[in-house]
């Protein structure tokens, strides 16, 4: 018997990282990883029987999902491409392979998906191992095959999000920031993953596309079935397997209340983000995906202070030509009207590594040869963005900004590359802005020392939180052993904002923030009392904090910064600016 039907149908309550907010009850899509290594499980000899009728059931079921596939593609590109699916017939139907799994079942008397992986295994080894064409391909066909088989067995689905056509939630080991842009906003409606963090890009893209999803739950994938009802609270990191009726009541209520509070900021969407004492805080939004754009206006928020621009490149052949980003940047520009847009340049590398760009594998990712590095090492990549960037920025509300830029030879690499772009531009007459501002992320510890030098040579300074925190403080901004190291109230984080934003002002300039800090409201006081002048957050994060700010008194903000920049202990600074938060707007924060 399979052991998912043995178990009772109570509720049962999991834990793990939220990282977007939201409630969401479906049934679950589990996610089967081809690497999942399956564990042997021991049965009684009465359980042999019901064994093998699990085992043949999944024969059926892959059997039926092969004609099914060989009937679509038949219909779609014609019968000859769909009979390569007969191989694959070919080995559900293969008697020795099938006779090998029983004999073994009765021999060892383990769960059956592990007997049938170990025999599967010790085929492809021995086909492997000779040297024929025709052997090698049948090795492929019973990879392919058995992972059905298993994914039947394990009562999982597919990865294909094809695969799927009612609403659901993702519960997978991992999901990639490529895997996360193509998902169906229509029918995917939350995900949970083992691992992941907070700032890692497919947490902030669950955060864009207004997704509710939890990261870090370790083992999910084994407590959970395709099918199951579960109910998971983005809020506070629970899933709930089997709600109750009580449980789903209490949720019920909080929706309620989470609705009220949707609605009481959507009246502010139209008004200033200006503090009670009067200074004005640009409140810009960030854009991952061009499907975002809407989002910018309709959450009040004022212009695009991060378009992070790699998310065209992903998914896709051959990178995006220079016509293509043209119509993307001057659409955003359009959109963005009156406000404007801060155009990142392309920023692959670390956990984005995208099919149509040539980026190599690299022991240390997020130190390697990622952002900037990359464009000045493909000046013709880089090229062609920045042409497209210097035309669309003809509407004059466009800014460009490199990301990673870690000392001030790096910054006029990039600008003289940008330089090579205008001419080429003017000589064969090609309309584009020649005045456009161009400013930098402040992402590297490197950057911020030199924050004086860079001033000199930038219009603006914006600063990347989730990389500055990770390359300070030396914690994978993906690595969820260590996220409780991830501390953005770190005293030497508050000292680097402080250190920027000093320098920036010397020399006539702005500085802003358009990392995860920016829209996270308990740190509101403290980032205005350093003296940021823009945060750019989330869209759908906007009008949170736009009350936050609405909401506080400059001058407060100060005293609190400066006191909070003689603190130690970053617990204590994190405690003095919640409580600032919690007395001016603390029903956002419950
Ligand atoms: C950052 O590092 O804070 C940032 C905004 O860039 P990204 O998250 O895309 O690395
Ligand atoms: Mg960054």
């Amino acid at each position: 018997m399979d052991g998912h039907d043995t178990k009772h149908r109570d509720e049962q309550r999991f834990h793990g990282i939220a990282v977007a907010q939201g409630i969401a009850r479906h049934t679950a899509v589990v996610h089967f990883s081809e690497e999942e290594e399956i564990l042997p499980r021991p049965l009684d000899e009465a359980d042999l029987p019901s064994e093998i009728l699990r085992f043949e059931a999944a024969l059926i079921a892959t059997r039926v999902e092969i004609l099914e596939i060989q009937q679509k593609i038949t219909t779609a590109i014609g019968a000859q491409d769909a009979s390569i699916f007969d191989a694959h017939l070919l080995v559900v139907e293969d008697r020795t392979l099938i006779d090998e799994v029983l004999r073994g079942l009765e021999r060892e008397r383990l769960n059956v998906e592990y007997i049938f992986q170990q025999v599967a295994r010790r085929y492809c080894a021995t086909l492997e191992a000779i040297d024929d064409p025709y052997l090698s391909e049948r090795v492929v066909d019973i990879e392919d095959v058995s992972h059905r088989v298993i994914r039947h067995l394990l009562g999982k689905a597919s990865r294909n999000p094809a695969a799927q056509s009612a609403p659901h939630i993702i519960v997978a080991h991992n999901l990639t920031p490529s895997d996360t842009a193509q998902l169906d906003r229509g029918l995917v409606q939350g995900f949970v993953t083992e691992v992941g963090s907070k700032t890692s890009h497919t947490a902030i893209m669950a955060r864009s596309l207004e997704i509710p999803a939890i990261v870090g739950m370790q083992g999910i994938c084994q407590q959970i079935q395709t099918g199951d009802d579960i109910l998971i609270d983005g809020y506070s990191g629970l899933l709930i397997l089997n709600p109750s009726s009580a449980t789903l009541a209490a949720y019920e209520r909080l929706a309620r209340q989470k609705a009220q509070v949707a609605e009481r900021l959507r009246l502010i969407r139209e008004t200033a983000s200006t503090t009670r004492d009067g200074r004005h805080i640009i409140l810009s939004a960030n854009v991952d995906l061009p499907e975002d754009l809407s989002d910018v206006a309709a959450n009040g928020a004022e212009g695009i202070g991060l378009f992070r621009t790699e998310f065209l490149y992903l998914n896709r052949e051959a990178p995006p030509g220079e016509e293509e980003q043209l119509e993307h940047y001057r659409n955003a520009a359009q959109l963005a009207l009156p406000h404007s847009v801060i155009i990142r340049t392309l920023d692959i590398g670390g956990d984005k590594l995208a099919s149509s760009l040539d980026t190599p594998e690299e022991e240390n990712p997020f130190l390697g040869c990622r952002a900037i590095r990359f464009c000045l090492e493909n000046p013709s990549i880089f090229k062609t963005q920045l042409r497209a960037i210097l035309r669309a920025a003809t509407l004059n509300n466009i800014r460009i900004m490199y990301p990673m830029i870690s000392g001030v030879e790096e910054l006029r690499l990039a600008n003289r590359i940008l330089e090579e772009c205008k001419q080429e531009l003017g000589s064969a007459g090609i309309p584009f802005n020649p005045w456009i501002e161009v400013g930098i992320m402040v992402e590297t510890p490197s950057a911020v020392f030199t924050a004086d030098h860079l001033a000199r040579e930038s219009r603006f300074f914006s600063i990347g939180t989730n990389d500055l925190i990770q390359y300070s403080i030396a914690v994978d901004r993906l690595n969820q052993r260590i996220a409780h190291l991830y501390n953005p109230t770190h005293p030497s984080i508050l000292r680097m904002i402080r250190m920027v934003v000093d320098a920036g002002r010397a020399k006539g300039i702005w500085t802003g923030i358009c990392g995860e800090m920016a829209a996270d409201i308990t740190l509101t006081p403290l980032l205005i009392g350093l003296g940021i002048e823009e945060l750019s957050a989330t869209s759908a994060l906007v009008p949170r904090v736009k009350k936050a700010v609405q909401s506080l008194d400059a001058s407060a903000c100060e005293a609190l910064a400066a006191s909070a920049l003689g603190l130690e202990d970053s617990a204590e600074i994190l405690a003095r600016s919640l409580a600032m938060a919690r007395e001016h707007y603390g029903e956002l924060l419950d």
